[in-house]
């Protein structure tokens, strides 16, 4: 059964609909709510073909009603969905656009799975305001009419299958969905969790989540949430600037955030959206009634110019994407104009980051200590931006922590091995290095043991002995 721990309820009032509330303190790392997903469809566009059960890549069919796929080892299809889709005249071509809609008026036609219906029911889907939207004429043409044109009308008869129902449907799908990893990390997938959906949104959430191979959701609470607090997710990316965090909800989610981040015009001194003072060329411009205004030196800037240099420095960060050099010559650029952690430049610092992950991992590449101080100092300054706007247990952090100690340890090294620096200057470096892989290990510890996570948990852990080891060695050094 899905269920939340004894110490929330769910409430309800005009502004938020049904939310979560801690009737109890909770402590950091409990287990909030764990959820099977009840629906699980294709992202979008996604025209990989995967098992209709499993959701691995397949290249099989189902030999009875020759619409779904299904891998040899999840088949034979279930019967109820099989002998409906036997009947289903004309299949769309596009299998990506329909699959979902399709396996839910399947289920909603499954009176053993009346429990479904009910849930579905319950779940937002904001037709009001999406009616006519352009996100409501692209369904209507790549899902809905091609439904409409065969005769799956006649196949289900719970439902009136009509216009309103099938954009209810994309509906639902489009406002709660949560985005999953597909199995083996290929690509991905959307799924529903009513449950975790009733959680209200907040930019900088007190709940993270992480879901299994099995489709499996667990949410815990990041940090200590105390009694009487919302209990809350983060439905956006929080790398994001305010601007586009909010654009993206308004647009997905169909409201305006006024969380504390977003009411913040420094972003809770994180400066992700600050632009550096033209005058001073030291203090942040931030935004306060409509204007840029340098913390520093009260410097008013037009809101026009900096709208124009974030908008060039976008198109700049897009165009260097994958190119290690221009990456760095953009970023040394827009360093004097950006503020330090503006989320344009974070973006770069990840993106620089990525390519000397794979240099260094590449075995047949060996990094000089330039290159590895530079992947330390950018991982140091990522995991400066994350400790604000990512307080709690946080799986970015914990990454970011991990990339920074690995290169600091193997830099201290070198310098020893080259006389510049003392044995005892080493094993500092070594044991501080040790605190910050144990604090991500800590932070890991919540993640599916089979996930890309769960492994990183596993390397620290290998990492950590040696390193134990190594500690000891260096002490016991004459
Ligand atoms: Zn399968
Ligand atoms: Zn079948
Ligand atoms: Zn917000
Ligand atoms: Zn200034």
């Amino acid at each position: 059964m899905n269920k939340f721990n004894n110490k929330c309820s769910v409430e309800k009032n005009e502004q938020l609909g049904r939310y979560v509330v801690a009737v109890q303190d909770i402590d950091e790392g409990e287990t909030i709510l764990t959820e099977k997903s009840i629906l699980i469809f294709p992202v979008l566009g996604d025209e990989t073909q995967r098992c209709c059960q499993c959701f691995k890549k397949t290249g099989d069919i189902c030999k009875s009603c020759k619409k779904f796929p299904i891998c040899a080892s999840c088949g034979p299809h279930n019967d109820f969905e099989c002998q409906i889709l036997q009947k289903l005249d004309k299949m769309p071509r596009k299998l990506s656009n329909v699959f979902g809609v399709i396996r839910c008026l399947i289920q909603m036609e499954n009176f053993e799975n009346v429990e479904f219906a009910e849930v579905f029911d319950s779940m937002e889907a904001h037709q009001t305001e999406r009616r006519g939207t352009a996100i409501w004429k692209t369904h209507h043409k790549t899902t809905i009419e091609p439904l409409l044109q065969s005769n799956i009308k006649s196949l289900i008869k719970s439902v009136d299958v009509d216009t309103d129902l099938l954009q209810r449907i994309c509906g639902v799908f489009d406002v709660n969905s949560f985005e999953i990893r597909a199995p083996g990390g290929l690509g991905c997938l959307r799924s529903l969790f009513p449950y975790a959906a009733l959680l209200a949104h907040d930019c900088v959430a007190n709940t993270m989540v992480s879901i299994d191979d099995h489709f499996q959701m667990k949410i815990s609470s990041n940090r200590p949430i105390k009694a009487g607090e919302m209990v809350t997710y983060c439905y956006t990316n929080p790398l994001w600037g305010t601007s586009k965090r909010r654009e993206s909800l308004l647009v997905g989610k169909y409201f305006n955030c006024m969380c504390k981040r977003c009411e913040d015009s420094s972003e809770l001194g994180s400066h992700m959206s600050s632009v550096l003072c033209p005058s001073c060329s030291e203090g942040a411009l931030i935004i306060r009634n409509f204007n840029w205004r340098c913390i520093e030196c009260n410097t008013i800037e037009d809101p026009i110019k900096v709208e124009e240099i974030v908008a060039d420095a976008e198109v700049s960060v897009k165009e260097s994407e994958g190119n290690l050099r221009l990456l760095e010559t953009t970023l040394r650029r827009y360093s004097k104009i950006l503020h330090t952690n503006h989320h344009l430049l974070v973006d770069l610092k990840q993106n620089v980051c990525a390519i000397l992950r794979k240099l260094i991992m590449n075995p047949a590449f060996n990094p000089n200590v330039e290159l590895l101080q530079r992947k330390a100092q950018l991982c140091g300054e990522i995991l400066e931006v994350l400790k604000i706007v990512q307080p709690g247990i946080s799986r970015m952090k914990a990454i970011a922590l991990q990339e920074f100690a690995m290169p600091t340890a193997d830099i201290a090294r070198m310098q020893f091995d080259s006389g510049k620096i003392t044995k005892e200057q080493l094993k500092k470096t070594l044991e501080k290095c040790q605190q910050d892989l144990k604090e991500a290990a800590r932070m890991l510890f919540y993640e599916p043991v089979e996930s890309p996570e769960g492994q990183l948990a596993r390397n620290i852990m290998l990492d950590l002995k040696e390193l134990q080891e190594e500690i000891k060695d260096v002490g016991s050094w004459e």
